[in-house]
C-alpha cells in the first residue's frame, strides 16, 4: 500500500533528536532530595570495567536497570539510578605497554567512549553522581576506610603464602583464583610465593557473613549457595595429641568427629607443620620424602585441586599419644594435609572416614570400628561406615553413647582437662589486598627508617590524604611494585619524627574500590566524607542489585563485609548493601560466550546503527526471560525492529483522531470493549511482572499482541467504531507500556499523540480490573476421557447451564451417537467429563 510506504519507522531520525532533548535537561533522570516526600527506590547495575567498549552483556544488564528504574519513576518513586566506572586495573597497565599511552590517560578516554554509547543506548542514569574510583577524589576515601580499618586492628600485614601469577605479576586474592588459574588468564596455573602483604581481617565477619545470608531472601538461592560454601563454616574440636618422646611437646589436631577419636590410628601432619619441619631436621632421609610430598602438594594446589590428589604418606617413626585412652598412634606427613587449613595436623579415624580409610588400606594402617548403627544393616557392616547418627562402641566408658552425645561429652572432658576445646573454623580466609602493581589505590602507609613507632610502621595521617599515584612513570612487569622505582613517590618524611621515611609501594587490590562505589553515589561531590551518612541512609540499602553471577563471591561478599565494617564505623545503619539481586543470565551467540578468539562477537555499536538503540535493547530483553542466557539472533533484533515499525504506524495513522478526543470513554460494548479488555489485560500483566517476576519477553509478548489485536481491528477502526475516545485510551496507554522497553520511540509517539511533558513524569497505566475481566471461558469437553472440543461459556456459568451447552455441541452429539450417556461431570469453570457406553 502506498501510504504504508511512505510511513517508514527511522530510528536513526528519531533516537538521537531525543538524545539531544535528554541530554539538555539534567533534572530528567535525576534523584530528588531525600525530602522529596516520595518513596524511594535505588536500582543499580553493576559498573563496568572501561575497556573502552560496551558489550551484549553490558546491554542487557543496563537494559534490564533501566527498564525497570523507567517503570518505577512513572510509578511515582523518587528513583536513584547511577553509574560509574570500575577503572583501576591491570588492562590498562597492559594497554600502557603496548602503546606507551599512560594509564590515565588511556581510561579517562575509554570511560568517554562507553559513555556515549550508554547515552546513544538511551539509558536513563544520573550523571551527576557518576563515580570514577581512578580519580583521586574517590580513591581517597579507600585510603580514609584503610586507614580506620588499620586503627581497628582490621587491616594488617603478614608473611604469608600467597597466589601469584606470572602474567599479572602481581599477588591474586583466593577469590581471584580459579580452578587453579588466574580469574583473568584462565590458562595461567597461579604459583604459591611467600611475601609479606597487607590483609583486611573478613574472617572477623565470617560468622555474620554466613548468618546474613538467611535473611537475604531477596538474593538468588545459588548465589547464598556459593557464599555459604564459600566460607565454609565447620563445627568441632580441638584436641591435643601430645608427642611420645616429648609429652610435653603437643600436637593439636581439629576434628568435626570427636566422637570417632578412639578409632584414630594415626595421626598425621602436613609437609609444613612445625614438628615435621623439626623431625625432618634430625633425618635427611625423611627430609628428603617430606619434600617430594610437599612437591606433589605444591602441584595439586597450582592446579587448583588438592581433593583430588593422589594421596602418600611416610611415616616418621615417631608416635603420638591419644589424650583420652593413653593409646600410642604412628605419627605420619601425608600430602593431602595443608598447613593454613585447621591446625595443619588431622587425626585419621579410617573405619569411618573415606579418605582415611583410603590411605590407612593402602599404607596397611589399623581399621578399627568406633561406631555402632542404630538399627544393624548388612550395609553398616562394611567399612568404612559413614553416618551421623550411631552409637559409640570401643570406645571405653563412652561406650552406648550417641554421637551427638559423645561429642559433648568428649569436648567437655577436652575443655576440663586442658587438652582441648570446641572449635568453629571457616574455609573463608582474610582478603589479601597487597598488589604490586601500579594503576590502583596507593596504600597510606609509611615504613620510617628510625623504627620511631615499634616496627616502624606509621599511618599516613588523614590531614595529607589522597597518597597520590604519581601521573606517569615507566611501567614494566619486572622487579615487583612499579612504584618503589619512582624515588620521589617512595621517599617520604615520618610524620611522627620527621626523620626519612619510606612509602609502601604495592596498592590496593581493585575489589577494594567496588566494596563501597554504591555508597559514594549517594553524595559523589561530598570533599569531606566518603558519603553523608543521612544521605546514604535515605537510599540504603539498595532496592534491586543487578549484574552478573560471576560476581557471586568476589565483589558480592567483598562488599557486604565492608558494609559490615561501615557499619561498626557508625557511617550507616543497614547490615546489608542489598535487598534484592538479580543475577541476568550470558549473551552468548551460536552456543558459545561471545568472543574475539571464536569472532562471534555481536557489537552493540552495529546493531544501534542498523535496528536502533530502541530494537537492540528491546531484543535483549524479549529474546530469554532475563535469569537465562541468551542466544544472541540477528533476525530476531530486525524482528523487533518490524515490530517498532509496526507499533509507530499504528500510532501515527490513527494519532489525529486520538488527540482530538475530548470526554470521558462512558460505558463500553463491541469492539471498543474487546480492545479495551485487551489493553486492560495487558497493563494487569505487565505492572505485576515488574514487581518482581521480571519476565520481560512474556511482557513484551504481551505488547504484541495488544498490538495484533488493535491492528486486527482495522476494518471496524476504519469504519469509525471504535470513538477517538478509546482509541486515545488504547494509544496513549500502549505507547506508556512501551516506554520501559523502547524509550525513544515512546517519546517520539507521545509527541505524537499531543502528550505533554517528558513520557517519565506520566503515571504508569492503572488496570480497571472490571474491564480485564473475560465474559467469556473456555472449557474442554472431552467424552471418556478424549478430548472431543472446548466450549465457549459465559463467564460464571453454572454447572447446569454448562451441562447442557456441552450435550448440545454437535461434536459431542456425534461421539455420543448410538452411545448411552451414563454420566456428565461438570467442574464449573474447568471441565467436563462425559461417560458414555
Ligand atoms: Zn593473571
Ligand atoms: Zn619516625
Amino acid at each position: 500500500m502506498a501510504d504504508e510506504k511512505e510511513l517508514r519507522y527511522e530510528p536513526a531520525e528519531i533516537e538521537p533528536k531525543w538524545q539531544e532533548r535528554w541530554a539538555a535537561d539534567a533534572s530528567l533522570y535525576a534523584a530528588e532530595p531525600v525530602n522529596c516526600g516520595k518513596p524511594k527506590y535505588y536500582v543499580l547495575e553493576m559498573l563496568p570495567y572501561p575497556s573502552g567498549q560496551l558489550h551484549m552483556g553490558h546491554v542487557r544488564n543496563y537494559s534490564i536497570g533501566d527498564a525497570l528504574a523507567r517503570s518505577k519513576w512513572m510509578q511515582g518513586y523518587n528513583v536513584l539510578h547511577p553509574m560509574g566506572w570500575d577503572a583501576f586495573g591491570l588492562p590498562a597497565e597492559n594497554a600502557a605497554l603496548k602503546n606507551n599511552t599512560p594509564p590515565r590517560e588511556w581510561t579517562l578516554s575509554n570511560i568517554a567512549a562507553m559513555k556515549r554509547q550508554m547515552l546513544r543506548l538511551g539509558l536513563g542514569y544520573d550523571w551527576a553522581t557518576e563515580v570514577t574510583t581512578c580519580l583521586p577524589e574517590y580513591y581517597r576515601w579507600n585510603q580514609w576506610f584503610f586507614l580506620r580499618m588499620y586503627e581497628r586492628g582490621l587491616a594488617y600485614r603478614k608473611k604469608s603464602k600467597v597466589n601469584w601469577c606470572r602474567e599479572c605479576a602481581t599477588v591474586l586474592a583466593n577469590e581471584q583464583v580459579v580452578n587453579g588459574c588466574c580469574w583473568r588468564h584462565e590458562d595461567v596455573i597461579v604459583e604459591q610465593r611467600d611475601l609479606v602483604q597487607w590483609f583486611f581481617r573478613i574472617t572477623q565477619y565470617a560468622e555474620e557473613l554466613l548468618e546474613g545470608l538467611d535473611k537475604l531472601e531477596g538474593w538468588p538461592e545459588k548465589v547464598r549457595t556459593m557464599q555459604r560454601n564459600w566460607i565454609g563454616r565447620s563445627e568441632g574440636t580441638e584436641v591435643d595429641f601430645s608427642l611420645d618422646e616429648d609429652r610435653g611437646q603437643k600436637i593439636r589436631v581439629f576434628t568435626t568427629r570427636v566422637d570417632t577419636i578412639f578409632g584414630a590410628t594415626s595421626v598425621q601432619l602436613a609437609p609444613e607443620h612445625p614438628l615435621t619441619v623439626e623431625l625432618c631436621a634430625k633425618s635427611a632421609e625423611l627430609k628428603k620424602k617430606v619434600d617430594a610430598l610437599l612437591e606433589e602438594q605444591k602441584k595439586a594446589r597450582e592446579a587448583g585441586d588438592v581433593g583430588a590428589i593422589e594421596k602418600h604418606g611416610v611415616a616418621t617413626g615417631y608416635f603420638a599419644v591419644n589424650p583420652y585412652n593413653d593409646e600410642k598412634v604412628p605419627i605420619w606427613v601425608a600430602n593431602y594435609i595443608l598447613m593454613d587449613y585447621g591446625t595443619g595436623a588431622i587425626m585419621s579415624v579410617p573405619a569411618h572416614d573415606e579418605r582415611d580409610f583410603e590411605f590407612a588400606t593402602k599404607y596397611g594402617l589399623e581399621v578399627r570400628r568406633v561406631i555402632a548403627p542404630l538399627t544393624p544393616s548388612e550395609d553398616a557392616e562394611v567399612l568404612p561406615f559413614i553416618s551421623e547418627e550411631g552409637r559409640l562402641v570401643n570406645s571405653d566408658e563412652y561406650d552406648g553413647m550417641n554421637c551427638e552425645d559423645a561429642q559433648k561429652k568428649l569436648q567437655a572432658v577436652a575443655a576440663a582437662e586442658k587438652f582441648g576445646e570446641a572449635k568453629t573454623t571457616y574455609r573463608l580466609k582474610d582478603w589479601g589486598v597487597s598488589r604490586q602493581r601500579y594503576w590502583g589505590t596507593p596504600i597510606p602507609m609509611l615504613y620510617c627508617e628510625k623504627m620511631c613507632e615499634g616496627d616502624g610502621l606509621v599511618p599516613v595521617p588523614d590531614a595529607e590524604l589522597p597518597v597520590l599515584l604519581p601521573p606517569q612513570i615507566e611501567i614494566t612487569q619486572q622487579g615487583g611494585s612499579p612504584l618503589s622505582r619512582v624515588a620521589e613517590f617512595v621517599n617520604a618524611k615520618c610524620p611522627k619524627c620527621g626523620g626519612p621515611a619510606r612509602r609502601e609501594t604495592d596498592t590496593m587490590d581493585t575489589f577494594v574500590d567496588s566494596s563501597w562505589y554504591f555508597y559514594r553515589y549517594t553524595d559523589a561531590k561530598n570533599s569531606k566524607k566518603p558519603f553523608e551518612p543521612a544521605v546514604a541512609q535515605y537510599w540504603f540499602p539498595i532496592d534491586q542489585y543487578i549484574g552478573g553471577v560471576e560476581h557471586a563471591i568476589l565483589h558480592l561478599i567483598y562488599s557486604r563485609y565492608w558494609t559490615k565494617v561501615m557499619r561498626d564505623l557508625g557511617l550507616i545503619k543497614n547490615d546489608e548493601p542489598a535487598t534484592r539481586l538479580f543475577t541476568q543470565g550470558m549473551v552468548i551467540k551460536d552456543g558459545a560466550k561471545m568472543s574475539k578468539s571464536k569472532g562471534n562477537v555481536v557489537s552493540p555499536d552495529d546493531m544501534v546503527a542498523r535496528y536502533g538503540a530502541d530494537a537492540t535493547r528491546m531484543y535483549s530483553l524479549f529474546a530469554a526471560p532475563p535469569d537465562r542466557d541468551l542466544d544472541w539472533q540477528e533476525d530476531g533484533v530486525a524482528g523487533v525492529s518490524r515490530f517498532l515499525g509496526r507499533v509507530w504506524r499504528l500510532v501515527t495513522k490513527y494519532a489525529k483522531d486520538a488527540r482530538g478526543a475530548k470526554g470521558e470513554r462512558g460505558d463500553v460494548a463491541g469492539v471498543e470493549l474487546k480492545l479495551l479488555r485487551k489493553l486492560h489485560q495487558t497493563i494487569a500483566k505487565i505492572t505485576q511482572d515488574f514487581e518482581g517476576r521480571w519476565h520481560f519477553n512474556t511482557c513484551i509478548a504481551a505488547i504484541m499482541e495488544l498490538v495484533n489485536e488493535i491492528q486486527g481491528a482495522d476494518a471496524q477502526l476504519a469504519a469509525g467504531e471504535v470513538r477517538p475516545v478509546v482509541m486515545r485510551e488504547l494509544l496513549s496507554s500502549l505507547v506508556l507500556l512501551l516506554a520501559p522497553f523502547a524509550p525513544f520511540l515512546s517519546a517520539e509517539l507521545w509527541e505524537e499523540l499531543g502528550g505533554e511533558g517528558a513520557v517519565l513524569r506520566q503515571s504508569w497505566p492503572k488496570s480497571d480490573a472490571q474491564l480485564a475481566a473475560e465474559d467469556e471461558i473456555e472449557i474442554p469437553v472431552s467424552v471418556n476421557g478424549k478430548l472431543v472440543t472446548v466450549l465457549k461459556v459465559a463467564a460464571g456459568s453454572d454447572a447446569k447451564a454448562i451441562e447442557a451447552a456441552a450435550l448440545g455441541d454437535e461434536k459431542v452429539k456425534a461421539r455420543v451417537e448410538g452411545k448411552t450417556i451414563a454420566k456428565v461431570i461438570v467442574v464449573p469453570g474447568r471441565a467436563v467429563n462425559i461417560v458414555a457406553k
